[in-house]
């Protein structure tokens, strides 16, 4: 079958899905024959015995399957060995340090900011500044201790002057560290910024309309906040910050698991 022919017949599948769905029928039998079929249900006055094939929602199959994140075996010595002296993206030109995610690696949360900045290139670790000690207090008043968790970027190498990354170096850097939060496998991550939110969660909406309100990442809790060097220029935001952390702590709070 051509692509051509191919488009033509999902659409008149749409089509008629969607004319059955008007028709008032909520369900369909999912043939699992290889030939295309649609099996629709017997009317009401002639009830047949249950079908034992699977039954989906009308319109499930038109929305995407939700992606749950497989656990990696992985261990983060050897991403970062194959991170290595990296030249992937050009923000290596003006790096000291691959600043690499750090924390603890049972970790029930997890902290995601856009790219290191001045200290922490010059210290080879992430959120070490005056926003990272902010951090540190922001993770003390939910009650954890920074070793608790783990605190990572999206890049790992300092962009020149401190500029936001360019999107294409965020998606060259970031598979490493989705394949961290795959070996760990934190319940929530909290973004922190709008840059870090946007490249992490690949959305064009903004921070100041998703901050406060979990977000998904593969069946992970994702909390979008305010960047803590944002919080140090406009300490007003700090309450609404505190807002969304509370809300962290109360689903931490109410999801304890024993295996961590
Ligand atoms: S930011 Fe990431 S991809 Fe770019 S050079 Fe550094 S480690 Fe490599």
């Amino acid at each position: 079958m051509s692509q051509e022919e191919l488009r033509d017949l999902v659409n008149r599948t749409k089509k008629q899905l969607e004319h059955l769905k008007a028709l008032g029928v909520e369900g369909i039998q999912v043939s699992t024959a290889t030939a295309p079929s649609i099996a629709v249900p017997p009317p009401p006055t002639a009830p047949g015995p249950v079908a034992s094939g699977p039954v989906t929602s009308l319109f499930g199959d038109l929305a995407p399957a939700p992606v749950k994140l497989t656990k990696s075996s992985e261990t983060f010595e050897q991403i970062h060995a194959e991170i290595g002296d990296c030249t992937r993206c050009p923000l290596h030109l003006e790096r000291t340090h691959v600043v690499h995610t750090e924390g603890n690696r049972k970790a029930r949360l997890m902290f995601v900011g856009e790219a290191p900045g001045a200290d922490e290139d010059a210290q080879a670790r992430p959120f070490v500044g005056r926003a990272g000690q902010l951090l540190t207090k922001i993770i003390e008043a939910i009650g954890m201790k920074r070793e608790e968790v783990l605190i990572g970027n999206v890049n790992r190498c300092r962009p020149p002057g401190n500029r936001a990354p360019m999107p294409d170096e965020a998606s060259t850097c970031k598979p490493f560290l989705l394949r961290e939060i795959a070996v760990v496998q934190p319940e929530v991550i909290v973004v922190l910024g709008n840059t870090a939110m946007k490249n992490l969660l690949d959305t064009r909406e903004g921070i100041t309309r998703l901050r406060g309100n979990f977000q998904d990442y593969k069946g992970i809790k994702v909390m979008p906040t305010f960047h803590p060097a944002y919080l140090l220029r406009d300490p007003s935001k700090k309450r609404e910050t505190w807002e969304d952390l509370k809300k962290v702590r109360d689903y931490l709070d109410s999801h304890r698991s024993s295996d961590r």
